[in-house]
């Protein structure tokens, strides 16, 4: 039997570690502020929105939602930006993606003064992950390193196979695991014979958006099996990119869907804003 890894678990410890620091440095009269940008009203953006700014009444941290509408140009929207990074109160600035038609998210993301970007999506932070600096990292990616600590999977010396090579998961996921010494591969639809690939994997993340693409014959036995999908089957029910039943008896280990990566993506977004102060101050 796997060990079947708890994110929701180990995303609430995260939390309260979090809260705990939040109110030490309220103790001390300092706040944290996070600004969320949302522009437009597309539902899903709606929950996501939402689900941050609860984690951070949880935590302790201030939010603002900054709610803009569909309509707005590019330079509007790039003014509002520039007006958060120039408010000395506000810790943290996160713009709801993906942005309606017309916007250009790279430039937005560029927008954002690098030291309170805690997407972690800025050019100057992902740039910093590749060389080893301080910086803020991609909370998917810094998600699924505390899983894999948190649950005592040791990750120096290992095969780690990513597939999916996403500028918010698989990259800065390779850059992660090349940090904590692990041997990475990087695969993506031109790789050839991907099950020859994934079955030489200690540790797999599956990162393509492929509802159960991952069978059992792309394992090795004993792997710990990440799994970053938040797909629909053809029921419409959410599943990952990995057949979990097919997999589980595989694995040394597994995440769920739901349970597994998706609830660590807030919770490092707590994180990364709680680090804010400590980036700042340098
Ligand atoms: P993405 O931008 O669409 O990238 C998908 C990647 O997978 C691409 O690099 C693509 O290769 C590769 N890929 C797709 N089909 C493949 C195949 N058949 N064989 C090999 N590689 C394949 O997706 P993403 O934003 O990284 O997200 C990936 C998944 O994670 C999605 O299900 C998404 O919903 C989920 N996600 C979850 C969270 C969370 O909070 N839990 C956060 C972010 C994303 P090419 O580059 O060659 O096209």
């Amino acid at each position: 039997m796997a060990l079947i890894i708890d994110g929701r678990k180990i995303s609430q410890q995260i939390r309260d570690e979090v809260r705990d620091q939040v109110a030490a440095y309220k103790a001390q009269g300092k706040e944290i502020t996070l600004a969320v940008v949302q522009v437009g009203e597309d539902s899903a953006s709606t929950v996501y929105v939402r689900n941050k700014q609860k984690a951070c009444e949880y935590t302790g941290i201030r939010s603002i939602k900054i709610a803009l509408p569909a309509s707005i140009t590019q330079e509007d929207l790039l003014a509002e930006v520039d007006r958060l990074n120039r408010d000395e109160a506000v810790n943290g600035i996160l713009v709801q993606l993906p942005l309606p038609k017309g916007l250009d998210a790279n430039a937005v993301i560029r927008a954002i003064d690098p030291l309170k970007d805690v997407d972690g999506f800025h050019p100057q932070s992902v740039g910093a992950l590749s060389i080893g600096l301080p910086g803020f990292v991609s909370c998917t990616p810094a998600g699924i390193i505390q899983l894999l600590k948190r649950s005592g999977i040791e990750i120096e010396g290992k095969e780690c196979v990513i597939v999916g090579r996403s500028n918010i998961v698989g990259k800065p996921m390779a850059m992660l695991m090349l940090r904590e010494n692990a041997t990475v591969t990087v695969c993506h639809t031109r790789t050839r014979d991907l099950k020859e690939v994934t079955r030489r994997a200690d540790i797999l993340i599956a990162a393509v958006g492929r509802a159960k693409m991952f069978t059992a014959d792309y394992i090795r036995e004993g792997a710990v099996v990440i799994d970053c999908g938040m797909d629909r089957d053809e029921n419409g029910k959410l599943c990952g990119d990995v057949d979990f039943s097919d997999c589980e008896p595989r694995c040394a280990a597994i995440t769920p869907v739901p349970g597994g990566v998706g609830p660590m993506t807030v919770a490092m977004l707590m994180q990364n804003c709680l680090d804010s102060v400590r980036i700042q101050a340098r």
